[in-house]
């Protein structure tokens, strides 16, 4: 059996979440996959590579990804979009819901928009489009039996409630005087390093508190929602539990210790978030005229929901490759991975 006739992962249905597992119109093959065996960024080569490194970070590692537009996102928010710092100093019903109002608009905007892009207009039809399946209608596992409907509810209640509380209580720390503070203007390097420090942090927090959830008791109560969608869309990113919501979305306490501006907290928090939904599209990139203008959704994640074990973290840090959960994409790392999967819930 080739590794695209390989049946998907049934386990969902072993949690009492009938319909998603079993369904065989879920067995279908990849429609597209990127080159295998999936290959990691050059950041953590050793030995070093800092050529590589650099034309990275100048191209898809950060100047041409989700990463900067983020960056500017944050910029924009920070002068615009927020009232001044002083407000944030005493927590009050006015900004909080501010924020939350915020946080919910860039929600719609940014899934929202691209579920109607890629999925109900499908303006880039199949081109690199991972899976061959549609997201599920008419299917009991999920609420409103609509996947859609369902994963737009835990995005846009739990998901967004859980975002905006992290960054409301780092907003009030900032105005407090309670964190390591840096501005442009006292030290524009490390201003412009911690964007890049601050995305290898939120990977390594992903890999370690993701691995967390994946122990079986922790799984069954809070992750399987996430699980339940094997075939994934925006509105997949975050469709989770509220326990998984909390432990997601703690990864701002990075700033407890480094030097930062709230523009980084906004920028950490959008890709935290709105990286979840663009990280979860099912198409690898945004395409004019047949040219990829931007990375959306990696395929490494992709094969997470397939496979479950395997690919916990994000290509940013390879944490997956050192500690020996990597799947790159073969039929060899399927066989590998299913025996692991085996051993952990025999
Ligand atoms: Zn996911
Ligand atoms: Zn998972």
């Amino acid at each position: 059996m080739s590794q695209n006739e390989r049946p998907v992962d049934d386990r969902v249905s072993d949690f009492g979440l009938k319909g998603v597992g079993t369904d065989p119109k879920l067995k279908g093959p990849w429609n597209w996959h990127p080159d295998l065996p999936l290959e990691m960024p050059p950041l953590f080569d050793w030995p070093l590579r800092p050529l590589e490194t650099i034309k990275f970070l100048l191209g898809k590692g950060f100047l041409i990804s989700q990463f900067f537009l983020f960056a500017l996102l944050a910029m924009v928010t920070w002068f615009y979009f927020l009232p001044p710092l002083n407000q944030w100093a005493t927590f009050s019903v006015d900004w909080i819901v501010h924020v939350f109002i915020l946080n919910t608009v860039l929600s719609l905007l940014v899934a929202g928009g691209l579920h109607l892009y890629f999925h109900t207009w499908k303006k880039q039809g199949t081109v690199h489009k991972y899976d061959r399946r549609e997201l599920a209608r008419k299917n009991k596992a999920f609420l409103f039996n609509n996947q859609v409907l369902d994963n737009m509810f835990w995005s846009l209640t739990s998901g967004t409630l859980f975002w905006t509380g992290w960054q409301v209580l780092f907003m009030w720390l900032y105005a407090n005087g309670l964190l390591p503070w840096s501005a442009f203007s006292e030290n524009p390097i490390w201003f412009i390093v911690a964007f890049i420090v601050i995305a290898i942090w939120e990977s390594m927090h992903f890999y370690f508190v993701h691995r967390m959830i994946h122990w079986p008791p922790l799984y069954r109560v809070a992750h399987a929602l996430h699980h339940r969608n094997v075939v994934i869309g925006p509105w997949s990113g975050l469709s989770m539990h509220p326990i998984e919501h909390f432990i997601y979305f703690s990864t701002p306490i990075i700033h407890l210790i480094i030097a930062s501006h709230p523009i980084h907290l906004f920028y950490h928090m959008y890709i935290t978030a709105l990286g979840a939904y663009t990280g979860h599209v099912g198409y690898e990139d945004y395409q004019v005229k047949g040219k990829s203008v931007i990375g959306v959704a990696n395929f490494f994640h992709t094969l997470h929901h397939r496979y479950f074990e395997c690919n916990y973290g994000t290509p940013m840090m390879p944490w997956d490759k050192w500690l020996g959960t990597m799947h790159n994409g073969s039929a060899e790392d399927t066989a590998l991975i299913n025996q692991r999967r085996a051993k952990m819930y025999q």
